[in-house]
């Protein structure tokens, strides 16, 4: 009944009640049991695709939230693993961690050295193959636990971005976002000022490349300042370059969704303490909104779209 509603629940950090039941803690135990997840995991192998934060990052989902969750399916008689990209891996231990707090082992998604991968061949905008990362194909069963942050190219990190970024190696991460460059934004024929569009980038995104102008759209902002000192209408900021990234990932999370059968996929967003930044850049942010709670579907695109 569940796979044929695009169903999403959300439990609220509020409590009517001091009881664990109207905690937000009991909510996430009501989501994991209407999601259906503990009725398929006898004998199977669950997946955890979680965010172990980066650096100094500590805005991550606390580990007792997943230790909660391990404990739970293994309980149910399934054996389940977290997983990660190698650098979130590298440093979970000083987040808290370890297969000790959590209950089950941690693996990086595509190996100690980022070279445990599946390769799929696509065609788009400089982007040729997907790595996946070898840990997807170790499990039956997808579940995806995703912390809610800002994202500079994305706007916010939910489900979508953990797999279709997160679930490959780094070189094919870099490829995705490198998408973004590939539809002309610069003429270099009629600009007569190159220097003057970099100087003025708030936030570094220009860099001079060979007396070309390439512009870093991970990092723009958009703020048009490049634009006004612009005088012959060489640059363009367009749309479609920053809309290719969204292209790419979506074509990476596809791929990743196709590696489990539909009832074998679960999703949550943890939408606490949510930073203005992704852990990408290592550092702490602000909260950029006030905790919203936690949400939990089988329809990855519904739960993202609620979010
Ligand atoms: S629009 Fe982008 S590239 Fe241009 S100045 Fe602003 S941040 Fe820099």
């Amino acid at each position: 009944m569940l796979r044929n509603k695009s169903v999403v629940f959300y439990g609220s950090t509020e409590s009517r009640t001091p009881s664990i039941k109207d905690s937000i803690i009991g909510k996430f135990d009501e989501i994991i049991e209407r999601l259906g997840i503990l009725n398929v995991v006898r004998n199977k192998v669950v997946m955890i695709k979680t965010d172990l934060g980066y650096s100094s990052f500590i805005s991550t989902i606390h580990p007792y939230i997943i230790g909660r969750i391990v404990k739970k399916i293994k309980d149910a008689d399934g054996k389940v693993f977290v997983s990660d990209t190698l650098e979130n891996y590298r440093e979970a231990v000083y987040r808290g961690y370890t297969p000790e707090v959590i209950g089950c082992q941690i693996y990086p998604i595509a190996g100690i050295r980022d070279g445990y991968f599946y390769e799929r061949y696509v065609d788009y905008k400089g982007l040729n193959i997907l790595q996946l990362g070898g840990f997807c194909r170790e499990a039956d069963i997808l579940l995806a636990i995703s912390h809610i942050e800002g994202h500079n190219t994305a706007g916010f990190a939910g489900s979508i971005e953990n797999i279709g970024l997160r679930c490959y190696t780094a070189r094919t991460r870099y490829m995705i976002y490198k998408t973004m460059e590939w539809d002309k934004y610069f003429v270099r024929e009629k600009c007569r000022n190159i220097k003057d569009m970099k100087n003025i980038c708030p936030y570094n995104a220009i860099n001079i490349v060979d007396d070309e102008l390439r512009i870093d759209f991970r990092f723009c902002n958009q703020c048009m300042r490049c634009k006004i000192v612009d005088k012959n209408d060489c640059l363009n900021i367009n749309r479609r370059n920053f809309e290719s990234f969204f292209e790419a990932m979506a074509m990476a999370a596809k791929y990743v969704l196709e590696q489990y059968d539909e009832p074998n996929r679960f999703f949550i967003n943890i939408a606490l303490n949510m930073t203005e930044d992704c852990r990408y850049w290592g550092s702490i942010t602000g909260n950029i909104l006030p905790d919203l709670g936690i949400l939990g579907s089988t329809d990855i695109l519904a739960l993202d779209k609620a979010t």
